[in-house]
Order: structure tokens, then sequence, then C-alpha cells
């Protein structure tokens, strides 16, 4: 089966390349490479030892995007390209507007005309809002406070109302907590650009020196330790999660939480990395991020039960994993 991934080159759509090439899919990826780095599919080839087609497209882009439902016989879309940053959203709100949404109805659309049948989604545990935990798939979805988590939502309701006047359309809503960690190898993983939102790899930084000390965003939460709980998989469980999504996809629109379902704290995440990799991260507690919420954490008994997906790898996995990258990108770039 052909499968055309959008955002096949970024930290995620890598994974995921290798995990459907490892399960005998074709892959064709659809990127423009706006966040990630044309030699990352070279990476995914050599770790699957398989060959994989690439257009430098925008999938914002009707007519290449038509192009290449012309040219390949495409039997399912997973749909990673978007923009993600939070904070960069509340100050571009029209750019991810754009870029998030106008991609997904483009894509819908070339299934409709090309009779294409299967499309899996990525969408965010951010569209729970402020929701108790543990985050159950139909509980109401909470207004998210940002535009970036305003684009999931919408993009999640489009693909369903589709799915209601499209016969025979399966649509699958993957709701992913918090990926880390990276592929064994150490070949692919994340690497954001200037200095990292996140926490995983904002620890990686720290712990190579490149960035001073961790800033914990507020111990004075209603947790375990009073820092920020955190559902953390690691994308390759992750990756794992859309090959058993694309394999179990029947008619209709089935949402899915991919998470461990186990929360870990900002101060347990910080002594998992010491104790996986043997380096200190010296941290200091600073005043709450703004817009964050106390508690993440997936109820992910539904994947379980109906994809027979759990994930598999823990957070020393996931540290250790994280870690290598960082110090095998530091060569990579170096070399370059
Ligand atoms: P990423 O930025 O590493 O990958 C996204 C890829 O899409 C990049 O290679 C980028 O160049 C490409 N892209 C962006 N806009 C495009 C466009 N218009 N046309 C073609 N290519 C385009 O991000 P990621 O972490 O791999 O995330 C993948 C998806 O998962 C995104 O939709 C993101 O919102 C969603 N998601 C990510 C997380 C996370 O924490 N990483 C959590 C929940 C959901
Ligand atoms: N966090 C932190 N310092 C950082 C980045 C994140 O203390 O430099 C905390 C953040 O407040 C949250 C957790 O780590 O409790 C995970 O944050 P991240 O941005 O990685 O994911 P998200 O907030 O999107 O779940």
């Amino acid at each position: 089966m052909n499968i055309l991934v959008t955002g096949g080159a970024g930290y995620i759509g890598t994974h995921t390349c290798v995990a459907l090439l490892e399960a005998g899919y074709s892959v064709i990826v659809a990127d423009n490479l706006s966040n990630s780095n044309i030699q990352a599919l070279d990476k995914i080839k050599e770790i699957a030892q398989k060959e994989l087609i690439f257009y430098q497209v925008d999938v914002t882009d009707e007519k290449s995007v038509d192009k290449i439902f012309t040219n390949h016989e495409i039997d399912g879309v997973i749909h990673f390209a978007g923009l993600k940053a939070v904070g960069e959203s509340v100050e571009k709100p029209l750019a991810y507007y754009h870029n998030n949404i106008v991609s997904t109805m483009i894509l819908v659309r070339a299934c409709q005309n090309y009779k294409v049948k299967r499309f899996v989604f990525s969408s965010s545990a951010t569209v729970y809002g402020d929701n108790n935990v543990p985050f159950k798939e139909n509980m109401s979805l909470l207004p998210t406070t940002n535009p970036y988590g305003e684009t999931k939502a919408m993009s999640e309701r489009i693909l369903t109302d589709t799915v209601k006047a499209t016969p025979g359309f399966s649509v699958a809503l993957l709701r992913y907590f918090n990926p880390v960690g990276a592929h064994e190898s150490g070949l692919i993983g994340e690497a954001p650009n200037g200095i990292p939102n996140n926490l995983m790899p904002y620890v990686t930084q720290v712990a190579k020196g490149k960035l001073e000390k961790l800033k914990v965003f507020g111990n004075d939460y209603r947790t375990i330790d009073g820092t920020g709980v955190r559902d953390y998989i690691h994308v390759l469980d992750l990756a794992e999660g859309h090959v058993a999504a694309l394999n179990n996809l029947i008619e209709g629109t089935h949402i899915y939480n991919l998470g461990t379902g186990r929360g870990t704290s900002v101060l347990e995440l910080v002594k998992a990395f010491e104790e996986a990799n043997g380096i200190e991260v010296p941290y200091e507690i600073v005043e709450r991020r703004t817009g964050d919420i106390a508690s993440c954490y997936a109820d992910a008994s539904k994947a379980k039960r109906e994809l027979g997906w759990t994930a598999k790898r823990d957070i020393i996995a996931m540290c250790r994993d994280a870690w290598r990258f960082e110090k095998n990108y530091k060569e990579f770039v170096e070399t370059v």
C-alpha cells in the first residue's frame, strides 16, 4: 500500500516513515522542509534499508498536492505537516490557521477526488484543555488557550464532518501526548531551531552545556512535587501507534489517545535523565509559564482495546535515546 506522509521529514514523521517501511508499506513524503532537513530522508532510508519517494512541496498548495495524487495510487494519508509552536501561534495566528487548516482541507479534498479512503491525522492532547485527568476520548473538549490548539480542534471537526458526508471514508484522529526520545540508532530525533520550548530538548541541551540550566516553570501546582505532570511517550511507540491505526482503520471517525497513561513531573523527568545518562542537569525554579496546566495524561485503554497498541518504552529509555541523538546530532551538524 502507498502511504502519503505529509511532514514526513519532521520529528514524528521520520520515525513513522521508518515504522511504515519496516511494516511493508511504500512511503511517499511531502514536506516543504520549513522545519526539517533534507538529510533526514537519507537517515530514514539508512535505518529502514528501503527507498521512499520525496516531494518538496507545500501541502497548502492544491496543485502540488494534486500532482502527487495523479502520479501515484495513494491508499492512505498520514497528515503530520503543520506548524506546532504554541507561543509562535499566539504571535502569528493567521500563519497557523492558514497552514494547519488549509492543508487539512486540501488533503481531504484530494482524498475525495481520488477516492482515497484512509486518513490519519496528528492531533494533540491540547484539545482536552484543562479537563480532569486522565483524559478520555469521549470527554467534551475545552477551549484551548492558543491558536495552535484551535487548529487541531478545528481540523478534527472538519474531518469528522467530512466522514459523515462521505460514505466509506475512514479517519483516525490521533491525540498525541508528549512525544520525546529518538530512534535507537541516534540517526533521527528532535532538533528544534533556536532555544527549545519543550522540556526534553531543553534538558538535553543543558546536559550538553549548550544552555546553562533548566528553568522549571512553577513548583506550586497540585501535583506530586508541585511541578507540572505530563504523559511523555517515546516517539518510536508513537510511530508504531500510527501503523496500528492504519492497519485497523475502518469506516467512520475513530479517536485515539496515544500516550502511556502515566504522568511524570518535571523534577521526576530530570531525575530520570540524570539516572539514565549519569549527567547532572542543573535547574532553578521560576514562575509558572502562562497557559500551562498542572496535569495532562492519557487514559490509553481505547487504543489498547481497539488497536492492540500500547506504549512499551519507559521514561529511562526516552531519556537515554534523547541524549544519544543530541550527542550524535552535534557531530552530524559539525561534519555537514
Ligand atoms: P515537525 O515540525 O518536526 O514536523 C512537521 C513537518 O511538517 C516539518 O518537516 C515541516 O517542514 C513540515 N511542514 C510544515 N508545514 C508544511 C506545509 N505547509 N507543507 C509541507 N510540509 C510542511 O513537528 P512534529 O513534532 O514532527 O509534529 C508533527 C505533527 O504532530 C504536527 O502536526 C504537530 O502539530 C503534531 N503534534 C506534535 C506534538 C509534539 O510535541 N511534537 C504533539 C502533538 C501533536
Ligand atoms: N517545562 C519546564 N521548563 C521548560 C519547558 C517545559 O519546566 O523549559 C515544563 C512545562 O511547564 C510543563 C512540562 O515541562 O509542565 C512539559 O512542557 P512542554 O513544553 O515540553 O510540553 P507541554 O506543555 O506542551 O505539555
